[in-house]
């Protein structure tokens, strides 16, 4: 049966690299805020425009913005397609909208400490055409600048600068963590240990999908 699954955890424990594996795996949907509002920002959509300062800050995006957003794309998901939520919902606010518009099936919850995650971030490469994420010391490109699965050339993105890492840690103890306890009380929630090896990880996220 086809599941939606929604991906928890502080920024960096791993959500972009745990759920682009477990999309190609099990050939589900990976609808991503952040990658569809990087794109806006790029862009520079009406969306766009408004979102950037909030993420540079590493504030969140305001809920209206991103309820407006995911409403459209969770409705154009073909039925009986499984999904994967990765960085939405972030609020309980959000979490109340997708929960009236389908069923989460599973929260994963990837359970990372604060120190490595600023030692993930500050290392992270991205593509900005095919949304991979590396990291240059723990899962480095196979060509220095370069993207593995489509040759485009990496970049650092604006909020994962320390000082910028930190603010969102603090944003996530005080928006998203709630959302432990929310799917948890659904018997919905699953956490992961999201320290050690990327396959080893993957092995124990599949094994809660399944
Ligand atoms: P990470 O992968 O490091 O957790 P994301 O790529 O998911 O970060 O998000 C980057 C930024 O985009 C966030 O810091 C926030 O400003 C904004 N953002 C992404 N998803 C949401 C959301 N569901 N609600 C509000 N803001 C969001
Ligand atoms: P998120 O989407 O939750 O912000 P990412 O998947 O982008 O997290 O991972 C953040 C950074 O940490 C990236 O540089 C990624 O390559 C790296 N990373 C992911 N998983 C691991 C792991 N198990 N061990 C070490 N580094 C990891
Ligand atoms: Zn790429």
């Amino acid at each position: 049966m086809k599941a939606n699954i929604v991906l928890l955890g502080p920024p960096g424990s791993g959500k972009g690299t745990q759920g682009e594996m477990l999309s190609e795996e099990l050939g589900y949907a990976k609808l991503s805020t952040g990658d569809m509002l990087r794109e806006a920002v790029r862009n520079k959509t009406p969306l766009g425009l408004e979102a950037k300062a909030y993420m540079d800050g590493g504030g969140l995006v305001p809920n209206d913005l991103i309820i407006g957003l995911m409403k459209e794309k969770i409705a154009s998901l073909a039925p009986g397609t499984g999904a994967i939520f990765d960085g939405f919902p972030r609020t309980v606010e959000q979490a109340d909208s997708l929960g009236e518009q389908i069923d989460v099936d599973l929260a994963l919850n990837l359970d990372v400490a604060d120190g490595e995650i600023v030692k993930r971030l500050t290392f992270r490469r991205s593509c900005s055409k095919c949304n991979a994420v590396y990291h240059l010391e723990y899962n480095p490109p196979k060509r220095d600048g370069l993207c593995d699965k489509c040759g485009s050339a990496l970049y650092q993105r604006d909020d994962d600068m320390e000082e910028t890492v930190r603010n969102r840690l603090k944003v996530y103890r005080e928006k998203t963590l709630p959302l432990i306890e929310y799917y948890e009380s659904k018997g919905r929630l699953v956490t992961i240990e999201g320290v050690g090896d990327i396959a080893g990880i993957f092995a124990k996220v599949k094994k809660a999908v399944e």
